[in-house]
C-alpha cells in the first residue's frame, strides 16, 4: 500500500464512547469493538456511591483477556479512559468530605492501575464559595497525599475542563493551568497530572465552538495557556445549550449548538493523536431511523454511538455528516422538564426539532437502584 505524504492512519485515530459496565466490564470493551471504535471510557465503580467493593479477581481477569481478544493489551497507545466517580471534591473545605474525596480518589486510582485504564478523568471540584485560589490549593493538598498512597502507580490523573457553573472549577483554562502547576508544586510529579477538554464544557463556558474559525481560536488560546501536549484525553459532546450558557447538557455530535464545523479542528489536530477522542453522547433508542443501523432491538442502547461515531468519521474526512432526521413526534412523552432547546438564534440553518435523546443521558440513570444503567458522564 502507497503511504500517504502525513498520517496513513484514519482519522480520529483514537475514537471511543464511554460504555456501560453492565454485566461486567469486560463487555464494554467487546462492544467497543463491535462499534468499530478504537478507544473506551468505563466507570470502574458504581459513580453515584461512595461504597466501593474491591475489583473481583474473576473481573480482573476477563477484563485483561478481553483486552488481548481485540488486541488492547500491552504496550501500545492509550486507549483506556476511567471517569472518577461525581462524589468526589478534593477542592471542599468541608474536611470530612475532603478526606473522604481522597480516600474514593485513592481508590479510583488503584482501579485503574489493577485494569491497566491509563488516564483517570475527574472534575477539578467545587471550592464551596472559598474561591478559585483556596480550592486549588486544597485540591493540590488532595494530590499530595494521593500520589504518596499510590507511588508507582501508572495512571495518569486528567483536570477535566467544566462549564464552570457556580463554584466549580475548571471553566477556564487559566484555572486548569494554574491547577496544574500547583499540583506539580506539591508533588513534583507533573508526568502524573494532565488534562481532559470536553468540548461541550468549554463550549458552554465560553470558547465558542460553533464555527470551524471559532474552534480554531479555542484551540489557540488552549495550546498557549495549557499546552495541547498536556491534553492527553478529549470528550467530543455537541451541545444542547448555546455558547457561554454554563448549562452541561449534551447532544448528539452535529446537532448541537457546536455543529459539524466545530468538531473538524479538534479532529484533526496532529497533537492529538495520541489522545482518545471520547464521545459521551446521549445513549438510547429515541427517534431512531431503523432503517440506518443493522442493530437489533436490544442494541439501540449505542446504536447512537455508531451515528454519533460516523459523523465525527465524516467530520474527521473533511466531508459532512448525514445527520439522522428525527421523527417529528418523539415515541416517548416530553417530560416536564426545564426547557432544553438551544437559543434560535445561534444557529439558524439548524433543524428546530432535532431534539434526539433529550434527557436520556442525564436522568435515566439517575433513579436506578442498581447503579448498573448506562449513564453518560455528564
Ligand atoms: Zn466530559
Ligand atoms: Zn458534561
Amino acid at each position: 500500500m502507497r503511504s500517504t505524504p502525513h498520517d496513513a492512519q484514519p482519522l480520529p485515530r483514537l475514537l471511543g464512547s464511554h460504555l456501560s459496565v453492565a454485566g461486567g466490564m469486560h463487555l464494554a470493551v467487546h462492544e467497543a469493538q463491535r462499534l468499530g471504535l478504537t478507544a473506551l471510557q468505563v466507570f470502574t465503580k458504581n459513580q453515584q456511591q461512595w461504597a466501593a467493593p474491591p475489583l473481583a479477581e474473576t473481573a480482573v481477569d476477563q477484563w485483561r483477556s478481553s483486552l488481548a481478544q481485540v488486541g488492547w493489551a500491552g504496550p501500545g497507545p492509550c486507549r483506556l479512559v476511567s471517569h472518577a466517580s461525581y462524589l468526589i471534591n478534593l477542592a471542599s473545605p468541608d474536611d470530612a468530605l475532603w478526606r473522604k474525596s481522597i480516600d474514593l480518589m485513592t481508590v479510583e486510582i488503584e482501579r485503574c492501575d489493577t485494569l491497566g485504564i491509563g488516564l483517570l478523568v475527574h472534575h477539578p471540584g467545587s471550592h464551596m464559595g472559598t474561591g478559585v485560589n483556596a480550592g486549588i490549593d486544597r485540591i493540590a493538598a488532595a494530590y499530595r497525599e494521593l500520589f504518596k498512597r499510590t507511588a508507582g502507580a501508572r495512571v495518569i490523573s486528567c483536570l477535566e475542563a467544566t462549564v464552570g457553573s457556580g463554584n466549580h472549577l475548571g471553566g477556564k483554562f487559566e484555572e486548569l493551568r494554574d491547577l496544574r502547576q500547583a499540583i506539580i508544586a506539591a508533588t513534583g510529579k507533573g508526568e502524573r497530572v494532565a488534562f481532559c477538554i470536553d468540548t461541550c464544557h468549554i463550549h458552554a463556558a465560553g470558547y465558542d465552538l460553533s464555527t470551524e474559525a471559532s474552534a480554531r481560536a479555542a484551540l489557540g488560546q488552549l495550546a498557549q495557556v495549557c499546552g495541547l501536549e498536556h491534553v492527553r484525553c478529549l470528550h467530543l459532546n455537541d451541545s444542547k445549550a448555546p455558547a457561554g450558557s454554563r448549562r452541561d447538557l449534551h447532544e448528539h455530535i452535529g446537532r448541537g449548538t457546536i455543529g459539524p464545523a466545530g468538531f473538524g479542528p479538534f479532529l484533526r489536530e496532529p497533537a492529538f493523536a495520541g489522545a482518545p477522542m471520547i464521545m459521551e453522547t446521549p445513549k438510547g433508542p429515541p427517534e431512531l431511523d431503523k432503517a440506518r443501523t443493522s442493530l437489533p432491538p436490544e442494541k439501540w442502547p449505542v446504536a447512537w454511538d455508531q451515528i454519533n461515531a460516523d459523523a465525527l468519521r465524516a467530520i474527521a474526512a473533511g466531508e459532512t455528516p448525514t445527520l439522522v432526521q428525527t421523527a417529528a413526534t418523539p415515541t416517548k412523552p416530553a417530560k416536564p422538564a426545564k426547557p432544553t432547546k438551544p437559543a434560535k438564534a445561534a444557529k439558524a440553518a439548524k433543524p428546530a426539532k432535532a431534539q434526539p435523546g433529550k434527557t436520556m443521558a442525564r436522568r435515566s440513570g439517575a433513579s436506578t437502584t442498581a447503579g448498573k444503567t448506562p449513564r453518560t458522564p455528564a
